[in-house]
């Protein structure tokens, strides 16, 4: 028989319970109690959902993520947490988000830093290590919840983070080598394995996704080490992988000395057949065939002819599972009542991802014929997407066909086009911007959220909508500043409103996904080929430079973003997607330019984000990431004006494809790295305008026009002066007014002065 198994259920339930019980607590109005009683009641469900399993996962749930969770049971939670007392979950909580010294009397503590979990969209506190570091066992939560799931009737498969995935997932803090604390850090897993043992656990899952990204010669001698450490183990390890290929740690992988490996057979699926040839006869596969970050339904005959010459050689060795956990998925499709029958058909979240692991594994276990209905519709939802003509659009093709390089490129080199927009615009030096968003009101998200239940009619939607762009006008105009935006007082969501408004689309009411603690996202669902039916921003754009004789900035989503924060199809490789993104955008951006807007930026927040987990399939994305930017931006006359912007804290590595996109203007998030963050942009002698973000517009404290002064020094030390531009990081749609105001009249203020001294 083939066994069943799940990696990691949805913690945050098809509610989001947990988001709201989490931040219920963190405001006091609920007690510790009552959030407990919640995760409880969730866990409960969610193992209720997935009882048709021969296993469920245990240690998947957590209060906040899955990485602190085993920060906590190895006893590294770090020393600055526990120094105000408080509750384990408190002082838990406390490294999660920190608290700032003004809410309590005491002293501050820091958060621990925030990372994406490997290429998705989740995000895990990162584990602090130093020389000193010592761990201490805590085993309670993990033996609290086997014993939950066994009341329930459950077989419960516990899930660990593996020893040197947690060691690679940290961050040493002394400059130390945190791979010298294996040592110490491997008695404590062999000690926690054995307490799993007691509760008379026989498999446990041990995540080390890290196989599946470069290791050096040290990381990959840890692994060996690590697990011949372990072998003595009473339970058995399933050596979890996922996310992608093992490469050249294949050999590795299998030969580590576990009872069984699980791949993602959905990202490696030729790499299964050959580790399928060469595993040892006594280790369990798992194969992750049903793809955990995806929300397509599984076409399940194409799955069992792959499948079942595997199940035929290995037998009762094989496991099945989805591909990585459901964490990265919505938890149920039968919430969804407003998706198009149609395209609804087409999908499936966690719940029904579970239902086809099921049919797959009735299918080899007692043949095809005892699930036939199931198959049939499953054959038949892959028919009716394949051949749906809302897939399909022929325009949108031979468009695409038809994309050469010079569509991609400008009239004439930067050197050219800055003087025809000098003259066009007629900015002064250090010429001042904010990066797009200004407060998003109580008012302006009421507006919005009665449009869209048909309570305020389109005419006076406009009409209020209108009225905060006169504010965000005139407030800036009073300001002073230079380069004026609408403040984008109409959008929810940087990629959603854009989604919205393009044909291949659609939406879902509670496909919640978590991103780091208690944020979810919804991203949108990209299921066709993309194109514009209407202009998106032009109306908005145009009001409110009829507003101001300053320039206004028309203010756009890339292609690159949009498409990494979507569920993006499976049917058709992403930079396909992308390239029709590309279009979309470019009509948008002429069609400004026709208005008169003699500025566009558009944002790429998340180009960085969709970097692949191995380098050497870097140059490979970036070259059709950037061909995208280039296809969306780069039609226009030389005096318009091109800006980007861009948040990370990390340029070294693609400061050469960030050149390509040849923006006039890019606009980065600098402040918080004391302008270092320039030395990138200065050692490649990058060409063209960079406006550094001069403030960190999440500290409640006003910048100083001096302090913003000192710092666009500094940065004129590396980038000349006359290539500068002076703005806020991003994100002002996150304040008040009364914040931003006083802090944009001290940059303000700076750039003056900046004029005036250099
Ligand atoms: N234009 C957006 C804003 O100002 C950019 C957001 C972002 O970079 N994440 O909010
Ligand atoms: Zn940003």
């Amino acid at each position: 028989m083939v066994t069943t198994h799940n990696l990691g259920f949805p913690r945050v339930g098809a509610r989001r319970e947990l988001k709201f019980a989490q931040e219920a607590f963190w405001k006091g109005q609920i007690s510790e109690q009552e959030l407990q009683a919640t995760g409880a009641d969730l866990r409960r469900k969610h193992w209720h959902l997935q009882q048709r399993l021969d296993r469920v996962p245990v240690g998947d749930f957590s209060f906040y993520d899955q990485v602190l969770d085993m920060s906590a049971t190895l006893g590294n939670l770090p020393e600055r947490a526990a120094e105000s007392g408080g509750t384990e979950l408190e002082r838990y909580f406390r490294v999660a988000r920190g608290r700032s010294g003004q809410e309590t009397a005491c002293c501050g503590v820091q958060a621990g830093e925030m990372t994406k979990w490997f290429d998705t969209n989740y995000h895990y506190i990162v584990p602090e290590f130093s020389r000193d570091t010592r761990f201490s066992l805590n085993a309670n939560r993990l033996i609290g919840e086997i014993a939950e799931a066994r009341a329930q009737g459950q077989t419960p498969k516990p899930v660990i983070i593996g020893p040197v995935t947690y060691l690679w997932l940290g961050k040493s803090k002394d400059g130390s080598n945190r791979l010298d604390l294996l040592h110490t850090l491997l008695p404590l897993y062999s000690e926690l394995l054995e307490r799993l043992a007691d509760q008379g656990i026989d498999w446990v899952q041990v995540d080390e996704p890290a196989l599946v990204t470069d290791l050096d010669a040290d990381w990959r001698h840890a692994y060996s080490l690590a697990y011949h450490q372990l072998k003595t183990a009473k339970p058995k390890l399933l050596l979890t992988t996922y996310f992608g290929e093992l490469r050249d740690n294949l050999q590795l992988a299998c030969e580590l000395p576990v009872a069984g490996l699980h791949l993602d057979a959905v990202s490696t699926p030729q790499e299964v057949a050959r580790v399928v040839d060469w595993l040892p006869p006594h280790k369990q596969l798992s194969l992750g065939v049903i793809n955990g970050r995806n929300i397509w339904r599984t076409n399940l005959e194409h799955t069992l002819d792959w499948l079942e010459p595997i199940h035929d050689k290995l037998g009762d060795r094989l496991w099945l599972a989805p591909s990585c956990s459901l964490l990265h998925v919505p938890v149920d499709l039968a919430s969804e009542q407003k998706l198009d029958p149609e395209i609804r058909n087409w999908l499936a979240f966690a719940v029904q991802k579970l239902e086809e692991l099921a049919t797959l594994a009735t299918a080899l276990n007692q043949g095809r014929a005892a699930v036939s209905e199931a198959l049939k519709a499953s054959a038949s939802a892959a028919l009716s997407r394949k051949t749906s003509s809302r897939v399909c659009n022929p325009d949108v093709r031979s468009r695409t066909e038809g994309i050469t390089r010079s569509l991609g490129q400008r009239q004439s080199p930067y050197t050219q086009r800055i003087v025809a927009q000098q003259k066009r615009l007629g900015l002064p030096r250090f010429p001042t911007t904010t990066i797009g968003s200004f407060p998003q009101t109580r008012d302006i998200r009421q507006t919005r959220l009665q449009f869209r239940r048909g309570e305020l009619s389109e005419a006076d939607y406009t009409a209020r909508i209108r009225e905060e762009i006169r504010r965000c006008v005139t407030e800036q105009e009073a300001l002073g500043l230079d380069v004026l935006v609408h403040g984008e007082a109409e959008r929810n969501d940087m990629v959603e409103y854009f989604g919205e408004q393009l044909d291949g689309y659609t939406f879902s009411q509670f496909g919640w996904v978590q991103s780091y603690g208690s944020r979810c996202v919804k991203p949108p669902i990209l299921f066709g080929d993309i194109s514009r039916p209407r202009a998106m921003t032009v109306d908005w754009i145009r009001y409110a430079q009829s507003l101001t004789d300053k320039p206004l900035k028309g203010m756009l989503t890339g292609p690159v973003t949009i498409l990494n924060w979507s569920f993006v199809r499976d049917d058709q490789p992403r930079q396909e997607s992308c390239r029709q993104l590309a279009l979309a955008i470019r009509d948008e951006v002429l069609d400004l330019e026709a208005a008169g807007v003699g500025i566009i930026q558009i944002d790429e927040a998340a180009l960085r984000e969709g970097l692949p987990l191995r380098t050497s399939d870097w140059k490979d994305y970036l070259d059709w990431a950037i061909e995208a930017f280039r296809v969306a931006a780069n039609g226009v006359r030389d005096e318009t004006q091109i800006h980007t912007h861009m948040c990370y804290s990390e340029f070294n590595d693609i400061i050469e494809a960030i050149a390509r996109m040849d923006a006039d203007v890019i606009t980065i998030e600098t402040s918080r790295s004391d302008m270092e963050l320039l030395d990138a942009f200065q050692d490649f002698q990058y060409p063209n305008d960079i406006g550094p973000g001069v403030y960190d517009i999440h500290s409640p404290n006003i910048p100083d026009s001096e302090q913003v002064r000192l710092l666009m020094k500094k940065a004129a030390e590396r980038i000349p002066a006359e290539r500068l531009w002076v703005n806020p990081d991003c994100g002002l749609k996150t304040r008040q007014w009364e914040e931003v105001i006083p802090a944009l009249q001290q940059m303000v203020a700076a750039a003056r002065t900046l004029r005036e001294t250099t």
